[in-house]
């Protein structure tokens, strides 16, 4: 379908056929990752039904860093039975894993990490990040992995910013950044084990879009700066999250100042979701072999 087609599609969306918000959610108090990264966790796994098959998300800063000689991060540490999604909007960092994956991110890049069966990795700041200090801000996703493919081999895809279809919304909107999924003609890079899409959104100040979503996936969005109102209704701020029901085809959102979004839907995984720390399976028992697994080194370890 082309842009054309979809903004025409979109713009005769009902009010009976948008996605109703069900619930915003105010950001919560802070924790440090490691020492480099400031994030306040706005969704996870206790409520999976909501996110399927999103899992988590943490949004890091923005903050000021002074310049330092010593790297900051978080250092090795395991994964099993999911991916990690980075977006850096400011910052740089980089990261290796056991598997041999690895790369350095900045502004408007994504790491798009399949833990799989396991892994250790780090994730540092970058050497150049760190000299020079500066603001920094990210976003890490957690995607499940639906139980056929928790033990699919370790992957890496870094995606940089120049790979990523930046299409312009209708009637000078904003635009919109195909992560993955798909919109319009435009397909996002990231290639994912279920259908999701990821899409990085600026709007304008007075202006507003309505996009379709698919009926039946869940659907969320979040807003890194600025002030939205959805379906006419509900308003977001800045670390807010709206998320909106299964049922509908779309959402309508309109910007009062300049607004960056991410929008994130996704076929929801209806599976059992137990996870422990940095282990997201199905049940506990296999739980409990991921922590043996790790312990006993058959996920790998860090070269010094
Ligand atoms: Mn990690």
């Amino acid at each position: 379908m082309s842009i054309a087609e979809t903004a025409t599609k979109t713009a005769t969306l009902t009010a009976q056929a948008v996605k109703d918000v069900v619930e915003i959610k105010t950001p919560p108090s802070g924790h440090w990752v490691g020492d480099g990264f400031p994030v306040r966790t706005i969704f996870s796994y206790d409520n999976a039904r909501a996110f399927s098959p999103f899992l988590l998300m943490d949004y890091a800063g923005p903050l000021n860093f002074p310049p330092a000689q010593k790297r900051r991060g978080v250092g090795e540490h395991p994964h099993r039975g999911f991916e990690t999604v980075t977006i850096v909007y400011s910052g740089e960092v980089e990261h290796r894993d056991s598997s041999g994956g690895g790369g350095k991110i900045g502004p408007g890049d994504v790491q798009w990490m399949t833990a799989g069966s396991g892994l250790v990795h780090e994730e540092m700041h970058s050497a150049a990040y760190t000299k020079s200090g500066g603001p920094f801000e990210a976003i890490q996703l957690w995607v499940n992995l639906p139980a056929r493919l928790k033990m699919t081999k370790p992957k890496y895809q870094g995606i940089v910013a120049g790979q990523i279809p930046q299409m312009d919304l209708p009637g000078g909107a904003g635009t919109l950044r195909v992560i993955s999924g798909q919109f319009g003609d435009a397909k996002g890079p990231a290639e994912t084990h279920t259908p999701m899409n990821l899409w990085d959104v600026r709007l304008n100040g007075g202006h507003g879009v309505t996009l379709s979503l698919p009926s039946g996936h869940t659907a969320s969005v979040f807003v890194l700066k600025g002030h939205i109102s959805v379906n006419g209704k509900s308003e977001g701020r800045a670390a807010e999250l709206i998320v909106l029901d299964r049922k509908g085809e779309g959402v309508r959102i309109d910007a009062d100042a300049d607004t960056h979004l991410v929008i994130l839907s996704g076929e929801p995984i209806d599976e059992p979701v137990f996870g422990y720390g940095p282990f997201v399976m199905n049940t506990e028992s296999e739980i409990r072999q991921a922590m043996t697994d790790y312990q006993s080194g058959r996920m790998g370890r860090l070269t010094a």
